[in-house]
């Protein structure tokens, strides 16, 4: 291919039998196609390729590695860094790849490389099952599983990655194989938590639980009483029963139902609650935190669909947004943190912008340090400080905020941070959030990716 040969023209002649669309920026839908969930990245891939089989993968890997283009997969689209999307080169993108397939008696689901988690929600809570993913329904499967997944059923069920059965990649060869506890195993290892740097998964197979009804959703104080709640809560959460997650968060209530109006737009801090079970216990599990705290501002729990409790943030996080985030795993809250969280809680730039401590523990902790890619199975939480807003006008102070936010509690983390909530924040992060495991993981980059064909993601650097 010459340098003056539009790639995208280039890939229509040389992709003969491409199924899926070959989309460049010339096509009339190429800003839509090229759109992630954060509106801070504005990217211009020289092509997106929009497979429709495994074999359109196959032929789009092979044709970026072989004119050395920079390559990048898109999933969901929903990383906070843009690591679905690069400028001048390659996007594979995975919307196509949507087949979701429960097995209601081997209690399995094979889901495709570009599903979201509403897709899967919804098809395994027809059965009242479900596997843990995270908070959001609109978030990618494919990020969110290989990056880990910290969400409502973490405590009782583990992380997506502890719930992964089987995957089937691309490899950066072209090659198409399957990992598993049986088959490439190190690779199995290494899909675990290290994130898309080792292929193009196409789909997952997931181990699913028997999760129909959750009782659930926040509580809320007034954000002046954040480090009081905070104190509690410190306490509480690492010696509830696993049945119960509860991440403790810093909103702005926003002003629409099922917010009554009198705390439309105030300042709160609380918890949100998932239980896995009925009333009666999930009343007794919460009772140690509500008895030992004031009367809250609203106490909106109660029975409904695991899948709905999945999708109760998306109205108040839809695409377009600006984010930018950080995040820091945390294994205790000293008193100081307590009182830098308060203060930074209460001083909240916008509306969306949010601090939330997602519990790593229960289930999560009885898997080792050095069974998956996934080191901090000794954290207690993750925190994220999260500065959200749709408003060109306000990026400087979402920005700051989230920075300083984090660089003042920084020193009363664990050291690392989790990779699918970090924005492109250098290599020392990156080998900080897989400490011991990162040698392994650099070892078998160099069998399956050595030329870093994948380095579009939280990157793992090939070394033999
Ligand atoms: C609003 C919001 C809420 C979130 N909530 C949670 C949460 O509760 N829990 C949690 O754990 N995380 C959460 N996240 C973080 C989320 O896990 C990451 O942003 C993740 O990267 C999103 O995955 P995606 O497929 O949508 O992203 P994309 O932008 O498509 O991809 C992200 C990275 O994953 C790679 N990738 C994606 N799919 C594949 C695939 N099929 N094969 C190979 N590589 C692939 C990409 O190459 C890229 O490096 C949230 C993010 C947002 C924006």
């Amino acid at each position: 291919m010459s340098i003056a040969t539009p790639v995208a023209a280039a890939a229509r002649q040389e992709l003969t039998g491409f199924e899926g669309r070959l989309i460049g920026p010339d096509d009339a839908d190429y800003d839509d196609a090229r759109t992630v969930y954060n509106a801070l990245i504005d990217k211009r891939p020289a092509l997106l390729a929009r497979c429709a089989t495994v074999a359109d993968v196959q032929k789009a890997v092979r044709f970026a590695a072989d004119h050395d283009l920079l390559l990048a997969v898109r999933g969901g689209g929903h990383n906070g860094a843009g690591l679905g999307t690069c400028d001048d080169g390659v996007v594979i993108d995975l919307s196509l790849f949507k087949d979701v397939h429960v097995d209601p008696v081997a209690r399995t689901a094979r889901v495709g490389g570009g599903c979201t988690w509403a897709e899967v929600d919804g098809a395994t809570g027809a059965y009242g099952l479900a596997t843990p993913s995270g908070i959001i329904s609109t978030t990618g499967v494919g990020g969110l599983t290989l990056g880990g997944g910290l969400g409502h059923l973490t405590r009782k069920c583990g992380l997506a990655i502890d719930n992964l059965l089987e995957a089937e990649l691309v490899l950066a060869s072209g090659e198409r194989v399957r990992a598993s506890a049986e088959e490439n195993t190190d690779l199995f290892w290494a899909i675990r938590g290290g994130g898309g740097n080792f292929g193009v998964v196409t789909s997952f197979l997931f181990r699913l639980h028997e999760v129909g009804t959750i009782f659930g959703g926040p509580t809320f104080w007034p954000v002046e009483l954040g480090a009081e709640v905070l104190s509690v809560y410190r306490e509480f959460l690492p010696a509830a029963p696993r049945e119960l997650n509860g991440f403790f968060a810093f909103h702005t209530v926003p002003p629409a139902p099922p917010f009554p109006e009198a705390i439309h737009m105030r300042k709160v801090c609380g918890v949100v609650w998932c239980y896995v079970g009925g009333e009666e216990d999930a009343t007794a599990a919460m009772a140690p935190l509500l008895d030992a705290l004031p009367e809250p501002l609203m106490h909106g729990v109660g029975a409904m669909p695991h899948s709905a409790l999945q999708s109760a943030f998306d109205g108040l996080y839809p695409p377009g947004d600006q984010w930018y985030w950080r995040a820091d795993f945390v294994k205790e809250l000293s008193d100081e943190a307590v009182d830098l969280h308060a203060r930074f809680g209460a001083e909240m730039p916008t509306l969306q912008s949010t601090m939330h401590l997602y519990p790593v523990d229960g289930a999560a902790h009885d898997v080792g340090a050095s069974d998956t890619a996934w080191s901090y199975r000794d954290a207690t939480w993750n925190a994220v400080f999260a500065g959200v807003d749709r408003d060109p006008a306000n990026v400087g102070a979402i920005r700051k905020w989230s920075i300083d936010y984090q660089e003042a509690l920084h020193p009363h983390s664990a050291g690392g941070a989790y990779v699918n909530m970090m924005m492109e924040e250098g290599q020392e992060r990156v080998r900080a959030s897989y400490r011991d495991n990162y040698d392994r993981l650099a070892r078998i980059k160099a069998t399956y990716d050595p030329g870093n064909v994948f380095r579009v993601n939280q990157n793992i650097q090939p070394k033999g």
